[in-house]
């Protein structure tokens, strides 16, 4: 069984997040979409937002499953049997990051393969801290997150 972590925050999650997911999904039998919990950062929704909003995106999706963790995130994947992990790549910035991240990533769990997917026009522009900026400032996130999630968040 071939299984993927996409790891992330999530806060919240966008169509660019989603779209990921959608184009990875015949790669894998199994994506968990993984909010990982980092003590030290501050968030705008709180954790049970994250994850009602990840489920509302994700619920009419069997091959997804949506889970949270505190460990190193290579330790997270082989706990769960995964052998991939899952990132978007928007632009030259997230390249030299994801590419940091990832080389780590094969030192400490040498058998992890992470799986890159180049966003797709619109969404290499989308991004979290845009919709948490467009909802400082009182205006629709309606273009940038799930219909489901845009929803969750009007209430
Ligand atoms: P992190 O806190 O790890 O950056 P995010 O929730 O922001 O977590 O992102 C998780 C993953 O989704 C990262 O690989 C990030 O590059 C990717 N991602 C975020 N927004 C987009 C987008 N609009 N298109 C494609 N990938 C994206």
């Amino acid at each position: 069984m071939k299984i993927a972590v996409f790891p992330g925050s999530f806060d919240p999650i966008t169509k660019g997040h989603t779209d990921i997911v959608e184009r990875a999904l015949p790669l894998f039998d199994q994506i968990i979409v993984a909010v990982g919990i980092n003590s030290s950062k501050k968030y705008f929704f709180s954790l049970n937002q994250r994850l009602t909003f990840l489920k509302a995106a994700f619920e009419h999706e069997p091959k997804v499953k949506i889970d949270t963790y505190q460990q190193l995130t290579v330790d997270y994947c082989h706990s769960q049997g995964a052998q991939f992990m899952l990132r978007g790549i928007r632009n030259a910035s997230d390249f030299v990051y994801e590419n940091t991240i990832a080389q780590l990533n094969r030192v400490m769990g040498k058998d992890l393969e992470t799986v890159f997917l180049i966003s797709d026009a619109p969404y290499n522009y989308y991004s979290s801290t845009i919709v948490r900026e467009i909802l400082y400032g009182g205006g629709d996130v309606s273009t940038f997150v799930p219909e489901s999630v845009f929803k969750l968040i009007s209430k």
